[in-house]
């Protein structure tokens, strides 16, 4: 969700870069077409008519010069025309010339012509045309006959006058070849435009300026409005409205942008902190006062960090940071350091938080670590991961992220993905373990425990997979999968003759949210048509801690129907005495720990038998679980335990084997524990292999 966000914001930023950037080269095509265009009318408006009309005049003179053979005739018609002309023979040498704007340098003659206003050049149709700022360069050295050496650029520095309302005048020069290409004549031309041309040209420039100005104009008003746009859009986008400032987009943007920009040489690590019990802060005072204080939290992380690295609130009683380390100790003495203090920023309260930490570089181990390529998304979701390991408890914790946690988070996520098939596939399996008199070693009940035996993962001991489904919730499923088998199983064996026991089912502590338990629970049973008398319900002693009222209403219900119930692994951590006396219980199970260290001050035996007189006097059964050795057995009988569940008689085992123990009429076959059984794993002593 947050990364989609993510992109879109980065995708609305670039567009709105590209969109300004095309549409500004978009305006100067326009305005160098417009201006090209304009000034390509007015260039060939003028030179194509003013000096094409020039030319047809000149045309006139130099047909009558050709015609006229006398010098001094055709010196006249050349007057006659009142221009600055000059006649050159095939050699260059002027054989005439006339002209007012003549100067003498050394011996050289310049003809310099007016003034440097026009320089354009072009080839008109039948003569070649010089711009006025080129000057004639004439050798006098030999004095009759002077000779045209060079066209020479030479800026006398005169300019055209332009006065309001007189006409403009740009002088040229046109070189002729005459009288069939004896001579050629060099003829000063002048080209006219009118002011009231020059008006309208003026006016056609101002009406494009004008257009021109209206479209700068308006994406100068885009530009201005696209950029409070956006400035608003940023505020909502990155504001959080709890703090007033930076929020998880922020952190996810702002962060993974300050991460590119990092010296290499400096350490990041992604911090998630949890506000402990705010739910319960609001409930104890107001909305309004829960805000102000997570708003006084952000203030103080904000104060804590510099200004290359980030704190920002999540939402909810979440916030997170992107802190720089030098190493990890110190990092984590810096976060218990803010955390006293966040502690302390209320006189009447102490508040506590959580936090969970990833160091990028430890989270990138493995791989070539770069910090512009951490997804901080992913960091902070691991950093959250870490934080959790300290939720069980309420007071404050730092927990740092690392590859257990990795794995461990990857089977949580493949065993979410695979239960639900499992359960259709039948994965699942029934195994149980008797239970035995031990004063006569007769088969008195059995205790049913799941198997996951998946085609993927193998064997699976309930450890690595019930506190998951009690997590996640598909506990209440597995339960019900369980009792429906067993009911199933022992229907089946009844119908077939069998002398079945009572066999306990494992109900977890989930369920109890769920008031019409009891009456769940005789349904499955019924529906497979079992006694309810054949099944009893365990439930497992941390569950007593709940409703007290609603436990009891749903034990009577039980009991009403039929069912036993049991309190699994007594004495395992929780008091649950107390529980013992207002809970009308039938079964009480002494937990496995009582077994496992055989104590020889004799203190523990004298727990175990007080617990058996305690069940005794409130008219309960007592069931030993995890007994391993005679001895136990031995002294378990002398003080009037009713039944041992525990490897010395047997290991849980599949449907099958177990009513192998039932057709012998509950005698069983001892079995010894190896040392290896004694000591090893649970785990291991459960898989069918090791069975
Ligand atoms: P639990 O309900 O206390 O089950 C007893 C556990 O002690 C079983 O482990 C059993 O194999 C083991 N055990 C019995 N006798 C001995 C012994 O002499 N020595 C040793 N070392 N262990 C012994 P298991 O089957 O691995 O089950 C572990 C826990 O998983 C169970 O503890 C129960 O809390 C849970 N569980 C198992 N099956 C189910 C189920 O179907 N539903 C629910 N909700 N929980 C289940
Ligand atoms: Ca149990
Ligand atoms: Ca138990």
């Amino acid at each position: 969700m947050a990364r989609s966000h993510r992109k879109k914001m980065l995708k609305l930023r670039k567009t709105h870069r590209v969109l300004s950037g095309l549409f500004v080269c978009f305006l100067i095509l326009i305005m160098i077409f417009l201006s090209m265009s304009s000034a390509f009318v007015f260039i060939t408006y003028v030179f194509e008519t003013k000096c094409r009309a020039e030319e047809e005049k000149i045309t006139y003179l130099v047909k009558d010069y050709n015609v006229v053979r006398d010098d001094s005739d055709a010196a006249s018609i050349l007057e006659d025309y009142e221009n600055d002309y000059m006649i050159l023979d095939r050699n260059g040498n002027i054989i005439s010339l006339s002209g007012s704007d003549t100067c003498l340098r050394n011996d050289k003659e310049h003809i310099a012509f007016t003034s440097t206003f026009f320089s354009y050049a072009i080839s008109s149709n039948h003569y070649t045309m010089y711009p006025d700022t080129e000057n004639l360069l004439i050798d006098t050295s030999e004095e009759e006959c002077p000779v045209l050496v060079d066209f020479n650029y030479i800026n006398d520095g005169k300019k055209v006058d332009i006065q309001s309302g007189e006409d403009i005048r740009i002088p040229y020069w046109l070189e002729i070849p005459v009288r069939e290409g004896e001579q050629t004549l060099l003829i000063r031309c002048e080209l006219t435009v009118k002011f009231m041309e020059l008006m309208f040209f003026i006016v056609f420039m101002g009406v494009i300026s004008l257009i021109l100005i209206i479209i700068i104009a308006a994406f100068v008003i885009n530009y201005i409005r696209e950029s409070i746009d956006k400035t608003r859009l940023k505020k909502l986008v990155f504001m959080d409205p709890i703090s007033n400032d930076h929020n998880w987009m922020y952190f996810l943007i702002e962060g993974e942008a300050r991460l590119k920009k990092a010296r290499p040489s400096v350490k990041y690590a992604v911090v998630s902190l949890v506000f402990v019990k705010y739910r319960n802060f609001v409930l104890c005072h107001s909305i309004e006062e829960g805000e102000e204080k997570l708003s006084d939290v952000f203030r103080l992380l904000d104060g804590e960090t510099d200004d290359q690295e980030i704190a920002s609130h999540t939402g909810s009683s979440n916030f997170a940071l992107l802190l720089k380390y030098e190493d990890k100790d110190s990092l984590e003495k810096r976060l218990w350091d803010i955390i006293e203090k966040l502690g302390k920023t209320d006189d009447h309260h102490h508040f506590n938080f959580h936090a969970g930490v990833v160091l990028l570089e430890d989270a990138a181990s493995g791989k070539k670590f770069k910090l512009s390529n951490v997804d901080l998304d992913r960091e902070y979701n691991n950093a959250c991961n870490a934080r959790i390991a300290g939720e069980d408890n309420d007071d404050s914790s730092v927990y740092f992220f690392d590859e257990k946690l990795v794995e461990d988070q990857k089977w949580i996520d493949s065993v979410h993905e695979s239960q639900e098939k499992a359960v259709e596939n039948e994965e699942f399996k029934v195994y149980y373990q008797p239970k035995y008199d031990p004063r006569t070693d007769e088969l008195r009940g059995a205790e049913a425990l799941i198997r996951w035996i998946s085609p993927e993962f193998g064997f699976v001991p309930p450890g690595k997979f019930i506190p998951i489904f009690e997590q996640n919730g598909f506990i209440t499923e597995i339960d019900h999968y369980m009792l429906r088998h067993v009911a199933k199983d022992q229907k089946k064996w009844l119908d077939e003759g069998y002398e079945c026991v009572p066999v306990s089912v494992n109900i977890s502590r989930a369920h109890f949210i769920e008031n019409d338990l009891a009456d769940q629970i005789r349904k499955i049973v019924e529906d497979e048509g079992c006694p309810t008398s054949l099944i009893e319900i365990e439930l497992t002693e941390s569950a007593f801690f709940d409703d007290k009222k609603a436990m009891l209403n749903t034990i009577s219900k039980l009991q009403s129907f039929g069912f036993a119930v049991s309190m699994d692994d007594f004495g395992s951590g929780y008091s649950s005495l107390n529980s013992l006396k207002d809970l009308p219980l039938d079964v009480l199970k002494l937990d496995s720990g009582f077994f496992r260290d055989i104590s020889t001050d004799g203190r523990g035996e004298i727990v175990v038998s007080e617990a058996i007189r305690l069940a005794k006097n409130l008219n309960m059964k007592i069931v030993a679980e995890g007994v391993e050795v005679k001895e136990q057995v031995d002294f378990l009988a002398s003080e009037g335990c009713d039944m041992i569940q525990g490897y010395y008689y047997a290991k849980p085992m599949p449907g099958e084997e177990y009513l192998d123990k039932m057709v012998r009429n509950g005698i069983p076959e001892r079995e010894e524990p190896t040392p290896e059984e004694k000591g090893a794993d649970e785990n291991e002593q459960n898989s069918p292999e090791a069975e």
